[in-house]
């Protein structure tokens, strides 16, 4: 019998990451790759071999890659590129689901990196992916840089579209105390680099993921964002709000951060729906109306710093998404009834 595992590696030419920590990898600027593997063979033969990655800019000492790893049994291993690499074992966080991210840490330097891939004992065919790939020196979130908070007028009992609570993913308590941030004044949209999820318990799972991925993969002490949209439409609670988010770097003192759940950017292309952009635009007015944040002060994540995010395909909704914001909340189609919740029994978020 000959099996296939297919490594498709799909990393974007440019800067791509979730959060905001270090810088994205490419490989030959390629933007997806695959490689077929037959099942038979010894393990600890190599599936995947990256090469060696673009230069990265600055010194790291953190590799950190996510994506969807269907088989456990495979191991991953990140180097600094050399003639003779000294290959670190990756930790793997791998979820039920299949999501996973994985880390190497190594001495801090400079220089490319390379990644690879063994069979640690693959059972069926499988296609492993990998989102994104960062290398950084890891370091706590940054402090807030105080910025001046222009202020529109604010209605102090507006109503909040209807929010799926923290307590619905079974989110980690907080690692430690949050930093108050009680009057945001803008508003950020990134896309989690992620999956496009199809379901309000795909939703849940992909949020519970990035939380674990931003505490234990990055050292932060909660999931960077306020609040994920998903496909559907359904507003999921993140941070929660009111506290110092984590999700634009030296910007994010009075910043409400806004995830898009997926990747809305090539080769993926996902397209934002209009159920989601209706439910950013309803959380969108709220917080203008709450909290005196002017409509202009939505911004993309990318418009404070080189990245992807919140992707192409997201990006070029943001002017009309500031025109929504514009309108007086009583003028915002009403907010959907919750949908039932549905949690898999399954779901433990086990490594
Ligand atoms: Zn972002």
């Amino acid at each position: 019998m000959r099996a296939e595992l297919l490594l498709a590696a799909l990393l974007a030419a440019a800067p791509a990451w979730a959060g905001d920590e270090g810088g994205g990898v490419t490989f030959a600027a390629r933007s997806s790759q695959s490689f077929p593997a037959p099942s038979y063979g010894a393990p600890a033969r190599v599936l995947y071999d990256s090469g060696d990655s673009d230069p990265i800019a600055s010194a790291w000492n953190t590799v950190l890659i996510q994506g969807y790893l269907p088989d456990p049994s495979v191991r991953f291993q990140a180097a600094r590129a050399s003639s003779s690499p000294r290959w670190t074992d990756m930790e793997v966080h791998r979820f039920p689901n299949g999501r996973f991210w994985a880390r190497a840490r190594l001495a801090e330097g400079s220089g490319a990196a390379r990644l690879r891939a063994l069979d640690a004992g693959i059972s069926r065919d499988a296609t492993v992916d990998i989102y994104s790939v960062e290398a950084f020196v890891q370091s706590p979130e940054a402090p807030p840089v105080p910025l001046p908070a222009p202020r529109g007028p604010v209605e102090s009992g507006v109503a909040r579209p209807f929010v799926h609570p923290r307590s619905e993913w079974k989110a980690l308590p907080a690692t430690e105390p949050y930093t108050p941030d009680p009057l945001p004044w803008r508003i950020t949209l990134h896309h989690s680099d992620g999956r496009f999820t199809k379901s309000l318990a795909e939703s849940l799972d992909e949020v519970r993921f990035i939380q674990d991925f931003h505490i234990h993969g990055r050292g932060w002490i909660d999931i960077a964002y306020h609040f994920a949209v998903d496909p559907l439409g359904n507003i999921i609670e993140a941070r929660p709000e009111g506290t110092l988010g984590a999700h634009t770097l030296g910007n994010n003192e009075g910043n409400v951060g806004i995830v898009l759940l997926g990747t809305y950017h090539p080769p993926v292309n996902d397209h934002p729906t209009p159920a989601q952009l209706a439910a950013v635009a309803a959380l969108g007015r709220y917080l203008v109306a709450r909290y005196g944040i002017f409509p202009t002060a939505l911004k993309g994540h990318r418009d404070y710093k080189i990245t992807e995010c919140p992707g192409d395909l997201a990006y070029v909704d943001l002017p009309q998404l500031r025109r929504a914001l514009a309108l007086p909340p009583a003028q915002a189609p009403a907010p959907s009834a919750p949908p039932s919740l549905r949690v898999p029994a399954s779901f433990d978020g086990a490594r």
